[in-house]
């Protein structure tokens, strides 16, 4: 029975490369109309796993379904139901925006008003019959992910959707697909940005040598590690900032003298970021 609750379903997901362990045991669930991130950092397993549950690779153990699809035994299927975004996908330079896109919809047989939707959806419309090598690395990943959208599909997978991108250009995707997670789209992303994760996504995995050490919504992953920490931001009067811990002594002389000599202006807590629930989980940082 197709699950329609469940977007996506994944049950003690392995995979080895050569005797290798790359995804060592995943399970989890996405439900419908959730945006849902693996977070970890490079070669934690991402790509493997969502290249897995996109039937583009077999898992050497465990099962899935994707939108109702067993991504081995119902292949065919699952292609027509999802959209991947994968950061080696090609488009025609050559050609513009939209013949791009109505190449691909008499491909997949999609109506070619669908074309003029998606391009709205993914603010090209007005780009849309220029040819698409002299467009950003931001406008063509844009255009990428409205090639993924023409199907309609039911899960959207975005592998890195944000790498490489300008600091500019990467705000205006996550902007994107934080309106298509509000139109209800399921989305599954993968990121070792931490804010990308943070900012998009309602659960996310914390993925580290293809296992999942933490799986949460991020404010309560974040909430986890807060209550252990006893340091606070400081910024005095000559506009210095310091990290001081309240229960180390010399730190608790200076706040003392800054605030019986007038100095001290600000005082807050430190912010807690995914990363320091990373730190905290391994012993090493994201990006290291
Ligand atoms: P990245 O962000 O760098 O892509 P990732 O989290 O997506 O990292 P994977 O690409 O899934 O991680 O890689 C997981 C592990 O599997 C790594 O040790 C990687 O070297 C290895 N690996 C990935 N693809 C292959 C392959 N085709 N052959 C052999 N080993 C591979």
């Amino acid at each position: 029975m197709p699950d329609i609750e469940h977007a996506i379903m994944a049950k003690d997901l392995h995979r080895t490369y050569n005797g290798r362990v790359a995804v060592d045991g995943i399970s989890f669930v996405v439900k419908a109309g959730e945006v849902f991130g693996f977070l970890g950092p490079n070669g934690a397993g991402k790509t493997t796993t969502i290249r897995m549950l996109t039937a583009q690779l077999r898992p050497t153990s465990g099962t899935a379904q994707v939108a109702g699809c067993d991504i081995v035994t119902q292949r065919p299927d699952l292609k027509t139901r999802i959209g991947v975004v994968f950061e080696d996908q090609n488009i025609y330079e050559r050609m513009t925006a939209r013949e791009n896109l109505m190449f691909y919809a008499q491909l997949y047989r999609v109506k070619p008003v669908r074309v003029q939707e998606v391009l709205e959806q993914m603010r090209l419309a007005d780009r849309a019959n220029e040819p698409v090598g002299r467009f950003s690395n931001g406008m063509k990943q844009r255009l990428i992910i409205a090639r993924a959208l023409l199907h309609h599909p039911r899960v959207l997978f975005l592998d890195e959707p944000t790498r490489g991108l300008d600091p500019v250009m990467g705000r205006e995707i996550r902007g994107l697909i934080a309106d298509l997670a509000r139109q209800g789209m399921t989305i599954f992303l993968t990121t070792h940005y931490m804010e990308e994760a943070d900012q998009l996504c309602q659960r996310v995995a914390i993925v580290d040598q293809g296992q999942i050490i933490a799986l949460d919504a991020p404010a309560r992953l974040k909430r986890q590690i807060a209550p252990q920490d006893d340091q606070v931001v400081v910024t005095t009067s000559d506009g210095q900032s310091d990290t001081l811990h309240l229960q180390q002594a010399p730190d608790q002389q200076k706040l003392v003298a800054w605030i019986q000599q007038g100095q001290l202006v600000d005082i807050h807590s430190p912010t807690v970021t995914l990363e320091d629930v990373f730190i905290q989980l391994t012993g090493r940082s994201l990006n290291s």
